[in-house]
């Protein structure tokens, strides 16, 4: 079906949404006194993690226009509760949930995928296998810095689908990809002795940024060299998110009535915190806990200067890095999204056959962020788009609950 559509549509898809953010700025001429203008309508890049002379513009143009009907959304209970409730959906309909149960591989037989192996344990696909564990975890990559990641599949199998993602040429180890890994950051945790209201916080996303002109802040960040456990200035950052989970959620006050939670971050580079790769999770040595202690102080700095009402209300911080997104989200450098929003993520019938629900290796099919676009929302409707390639009845079965349950 794509084979037969994608072919009509290409040039216009090419030129209309898969133009980058920067060239449809320019084509609108948003340039010289206009300039802070283009800035201020792309300043939300960091939602997505690739700045606009990189990403595409249907991209931009989703996320933007999700705030525009009707602000944004956040679940009652907190992120927790999206699990708690998927969970739920799981075991009611008879399935089962592990956790703390890493995937080694996905079992192949006679070239088609039948299972996997999980903590040394085979576990035989009724249907089929669904793999969201992304695309660089599932096929592997060939960037040589993402250090430690081993394909879920075997070389030979994975090999021709992360080909689809790297520059035609050459042999398959040593082209290079197309599609990088999104944008790593350092995360500031804070927890305050005070609430919202009391705080006057209110349920909204701040990022502050160094400049209008995003290119021009990142070739900024990008020439830092930093000596080994230094951290930059709050000027070198290109972008700080501020926000209040606590603000967001509706049933914060209840909970945990007289306190606020918010997570201030902003971009790094992976490289940065390579020194501690191979440590381990919560024992990583002294330097490593003296460099959290150095970006917990800039985070916080970016918290006071943009609500300085907070001064003096902090009782807890704790500062992730892209070591600890490797651990819990299995990323390989840190990404923060998965594959990068870049255009040549979309402007390809390869790449849009590597991204696909349905890989080239029967019996195994893809779903999440990877074959969609960043988001909660996306990776599930996602993973309802796998369901229906697996099932049509299951498909139409969703459709039917979601109209009517
Ligand atoms: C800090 C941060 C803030 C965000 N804020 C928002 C927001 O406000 N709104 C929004 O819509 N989106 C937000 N996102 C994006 C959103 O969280 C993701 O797009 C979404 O969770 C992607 O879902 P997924 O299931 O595709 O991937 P993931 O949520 O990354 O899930 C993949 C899972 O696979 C697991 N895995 C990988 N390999 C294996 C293996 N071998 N065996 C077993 N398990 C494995 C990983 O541990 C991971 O849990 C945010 C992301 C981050 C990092």
């Amino acid at each position: 079906m794509l084979r037969l559509v994608f072919p009509l549509f290409a040039p216009l898809w090419r030129q209309l949404g898969c133009a980058s953010v920067a060239d449809v700025l320019a084509r609108c001429d948003m340039k010289g006194e206009l300039r802070d203008m283009g800035g201020a309508l792309t300043y939300l890049y960091g939602d997505y993690g690739s700045r606009p002379q990189r990403a595409p513009w249907f991209v931009h143009a989703l996320v933007s226009t999700h705030y525009y009907f009707g602000g944004a959304f956040f679940p009652t209970g907190g992120s927790a509760s999206i699990a708690k409730t998927l969970v739920a959906g799981i075991l009611r309909r008879g399935g089962k949930v592990f956790v703390r149960a890493p995937v080694s591989e996905i079992t192949i037989e006679n070239g088609r995928a039948v299972g996997v192996v999980c903590r040394g344990v085979e576990l035989r696909a009724k249907v089929a296998v669904i793999s969201a564990a992304g695309f660089r975890n599932t096929f592997g990559t060939a960037d040589k810095d993402a250090k430690g990641q081993r394909a879920l599949l075997p070389d030979e199998v994975a090999a021709p689908t992360r080909g689809l993602l790297q520059s035609p040429g050459g042999t398959t180890t040593d082209k290079p990809e197309r599609v990088p890994a999104s944008m790593a950051f350092v995360y500031l945790f804070v927890g305050l002795d005070a609430s919202d209201e009391e705080l006057g916080i209110k349920a909204r996303n701040v990022w502050s940024m160094r400049d209008f002109d995003h290119e021009a802040a990142f070739a900024h960040f990008n020439q830092l060299d930093l000596n080994p456990c230094d951290v930059p200035s709050i000027d070198d950052l290109p972008a700080v998110f501020l926000g209040s989970a606590s603000a967001k959620d509706s049933s914060w006050p209840s909970r945990h009535p007289g306190k606020a939670a918010m997570t201030v971050l902003c971009p790094v580079k992976a490289e940065w915190f390579e020194r501690w790769e191979g440590t381990k999770i919560k024992n990583r040595g002294d330097e490593y806990k003296d460099v959290k202690a150095l970006w917990a102080s800039l985070l916080l700095e970016a918290l006071y200067k943009h609500w300085p009402q907070t001064k003096g209300h902090v009782v807890y911080s704790d500062v992730a890095t892209p070591l600890s997104n490797d651990f819990y989200l299995a990323s390989s450098k840190g990404e923060a999204y998965g594959l990068d929003h870049v255009t040549t993520r979309f402007d390809s019938m390869r790449a849009m056959r590597a991204l696909h629900p349905q890989t080239l290796v029967p019996g195994l099919f893809m779903t999440g962020q990877d074959i969609a676009v960043v988001g909660v929302v996306t990776a599930m409707v996602a993973g309802a788009i796998t369901a229906t390639r697996v099932s049509y009845r299951a498909g139409l079965r969703f459709m039917l609950e979601m109209m009517f349950v």
